[in-house]
């Protein structure tokens, strides 16, 4: 009796050790958690990635919203979930930049987290409510220069990229504004169309065609060249229109808890992968100024390393403008 029941719980460890959990993997919906508000520009790449994804691993795609403090209550979330796969993050730069901003980060950028390839590259605007009196960046300049002290800049929390970029203008500028924070910069492009904020700074995909349809002022991209998006191709750069060196442009990679099978993690990366050579998908990512990854970071070990690079490159910046939260 001893003997059938030492067997039955040996075969019982066997069915659950992580090997044997990846071969039928995914056997239930699979939560991709966007650490932003519903509608924003993270939100849509996840969208449009688990649309795709979906496909891939035949199987349910839950995009699940979780917005607040720059990115970070969502990040933190999925760092303490179950680390089997069904729990994944789609963050951007906000990885890298939170290293420096937050003095008590709820988890560890580079250690609690399965790294699972990056999935694309996406440059930023700064836009401007549409009564702003200022038709160019020239105007712009002039605007702000008159305003001191009284313009509000909307951004997505400390660590978001509308936060860093924002940071950086500011800097340039030699200007301080008043930040606006929102769980996502879909709510504060609400603000914005309804010019309750002045300015904003924010990734392509979301401004793109608030900028066709002429609902917002936008003054410049954020990249060292100009775009060749069509609809963005007449924006000149900020460097061009006397920021010298100004350059930020932003990325979304894929990241699964701590400790997420090996097995796991590669049936994900091989979805991430094929996803990311869908025609459509590439297609409407580029009509909104993205670019789809398709260099050696769409693999784990490559996509961590450059999120280290970015962690080096971003913090002396930020610290430097003296900006932490608690
Ligand atoms: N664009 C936002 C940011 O500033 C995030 C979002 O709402 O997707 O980081």
């Amino acid at each position: 009796m001893k003997h059938l029941l030492c067997a039955a719980v040996a075969a019982i460890a066997t069915l659950t050790t992580p090997a044997v959990q990846a071969q039928g993997y995914p056997e239930k919906p699979v939560t991709i958690v966007v650490p932003f508000a519903a509608g924003g520009p993270t939100d849509k790449v996840a969208r449009d990635l688990g649309d795709v994804l979906r496909r891939e691993l035949k199987q349910t795609v839950i995009i699940e919203n979780v917005g607040g403090a720059g990115g970070t209550l969502g990040a933190a979330k999925v760092a303490k979930a179950n680390p089997d796969g069904y729990t994944l993050l789609l963050h951007h730069i906000g990885m890298a930049t939170s290293p420096a901003l937050y003095r008590k980060l709820p988890f560890k950028t580079l250690d609690d987290f399965e790294y699972l390839g990056m999935v694309n590259e996406v440059p930023m605007t700064l836009i401007g409510k549409a009564t702003l009196p200022a038709n160019n960046f020239a105007e712009l300049r002039k605007w702000i220069e008159a305003n001191k002290g009284q313009i509000n800049l909307a951004n997505a929390g400390l660590g978001a990229a509308s936060h860093l970029c924002g940071l950086l203008f500011q800097q340039a500028m030699g200007v301080d504004m008043t930040t606006v924070p929102y769980k996502g910069t879909a709510p504060a492009m609400t603000d914005l169309l309804g010019g309750q904020v002045d300015l904003m700074c924010d990734q392509t995909t979301n401004t793109t065609q608030q900028i066709e349809a002429g609902k917002v002022k936008a003054f410049a991209v954020t990249t060292a060249k100009r775009l060749t998006t069509p609809a963005l191709s007449k924006l000149p750069t900020l460097d061009e229109s006397g920021l010298k060196g100004f350059n930020v442009s932003i990325w979304h990679g894929l990241y699964a808890p701590k400790g997420t099978p090996k097995a796991v993690q590669d049936k994900i990366n091989a979805a991430l992968r094929a996803a990311l050579k869908d025609p459509e998908l590439i297609k409407r990512q580029e009509a909104l100024g993205a670019v789809v990854m398709t260099d050696a970071r769409l693999g784990g070990a490559e996509h961590k390393k450059f999120v280290e690079s970015e962690i080096t490159k971003w913090g002396p910046a930020i610290k430097a403008a003296g900006v932490y939260a608690d």
